[in-house]
């Protein structure tokens, strides 16, 4: 049986074996069967889909969408999308343009899968969101990652990007607001990147996912750099802006040589994204936006506490994240690697954290912290953290 067993189980497909299951929802599920346990684990808003949402899509529901939506995405929901995206970003982007994906992550999966061939590379800022590195194996790819650093606030440099580029590169996925490091991409740096991939032709991927939390200043994305609305595609998700990440409703635009393509794989993997789904999406879109104006701002507020309290332990250094609601101080003051770190930090104080090491070795030496509870709880998070680092500092 046993013999059977393994030999039936060599039949399962190399790429997909060699995924690792993910840290982060390992850790997560160990953390949730913990009593007094306080999870800055996984990143997910705290925050509940307002009512609003909830009852506008309940009433869609009752008066008829149950059915299949049209493949590229909800008629209305489109429409909407192509005035608010065209607005947001003074190009012109008409709703044939755009695709309604299962979350920002589907937006991701059928623009690789329509890119590319064995073997093409994808270029990553590393530290990275560890599903991109899964998301591009199962579409044959290989990630090429390019380190980002500490000391250099996790900021691509542009001549790291220039130096990896081969015959082979496809594909550049940015992604700012970065998860984990909370880099957002400034101007100067938004021109050069862009500069190096119209020079090299290559298809830029961002992933916008967390453009509402930016600290200071306004989001800036690269497709609105001169020429690269023709070779970007930009992902968005209702997931963290509407606290709708159990809705699975992203959406994606980009140029009109590639988006039919796209839009057939989406059609072919998913026939459509649910019907109430994208209703609520519209609601959340459609109204007045002051509850997650006030979302965006309650973690620019956590982030600020925790930054603070970062800033004051021995042992840790940590930059103030200019978006997202993630921070990825540096724990070189203690004297563990960011897996046990994270593993005793659980085990001793009953703290979750994501150790570095998850998102690519650049992370190493860095633990990522999700300000995505209260500021009461985020208090005791970081009086046990404080504990934690005095006990085992260096
Ligand atoms: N991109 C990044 C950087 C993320 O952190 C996440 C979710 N954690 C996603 C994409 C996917 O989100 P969703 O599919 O829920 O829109």
């Amino acid at each position: 049986m046993l013999h059977l067993y393994s030999t039936m189980e060599s039949k399962i497909c190399s790429r997909i074996k060699s995924l690792q299951f993910s840290v982060i929802r390992e850790m997560s599920q160990r953390a949730a069967g913990m009593d007094d346990c306080i999870s800055l684990g996984i990143g997910e808003p705290d925050f509940d889909t307002p009512d609003q949402v909830i009852t506008q899509a309940m009433q869609d529901v009752r008066n008829g969408y149950t059915h299949y939506a049209p493949a590229q995405g909800d008629l209305e929901l489109l429409d909407f999308l192509s005035s608010q995206l065209s607005e947001e970003t003074g190009l012109s982007i008409p709703a044939s343009r755009i695709v309604v994906t299962p979350g920002g992550m589907g937006a991701l999966s059928a623009t690789l899968q329509t890119v590319l061939e064995p073997g093409d590379e994808v270029l990553i800022p590393e530290p990275y969101f560890p599903s991109y590195n899964a998301h591009v194996i199962m579409a044959g790819g290989k990630v090429i990652p390019v380190p980002t650093h500490f000391q250099t606030g996790f900021t691509l440099r542009p001549e790291d990007l220039a130096q990896r580029i081969t015959d082979k590169s496809k594909v550049l996925l940015l992604n700012s607001p970065n998860n984990p490091t909370g880099n957002v991409l400034d101007s100067e740096t938004l021109d050069q990147i862009a500069r190096i991939a119209r020079d090299r032709e290559l298809i830029v991927l961002s992933d916008e996912v967390y453009d509402r939390m930016v600290f200071e200043g306004r989001f800036e994305s690269i497709v609105t750099r001169p020429g690269m609305a023709e070779q970007t595609v930009v992902i968005k998700s209702c997931s963290k802006t509407f606290a709708m990440t159990g809705w699975r409703v992203g959406y994606a635009f980009g140029p009109d040589w590639l988006m039919p393509d796209v839009i057939k794989v989406v059609n072919y993997a998913t026939t459509c994204v649910n019907s109430p789904g994208q209703r609520a999406a519209l609601a959340a879109l459609r109204m007045d936006q002051s509850p997650f104006i006030a979302m965006s701002e309650s973690f620019q507020r956590r982030v600020g506490l925790l930054w603070k309290r970062l800033d004051q332990m021995s042992g840790i250094r940590c930059h103030r994240p200019a978006g997202s609601f993630y921070l990825f101080p540096e724990i070189s003051g203690v004297d563990l690697d960011s897996t046990r770190f994270a593993q005793s930090l659980l085990e001793e104080e009953r703290v979750l954290v994501i150790p570095g090491a998850a998102f690519g070795p650049s992370g190493e030496g860095c633990v990522r912290i999700a300000g995505t509870v209260d500021e009461e709880q985020l208090e005791k998070a970081m009086d046990r953290l404080q504990r934690f680092v005095h006990s085992r500092a260096k």
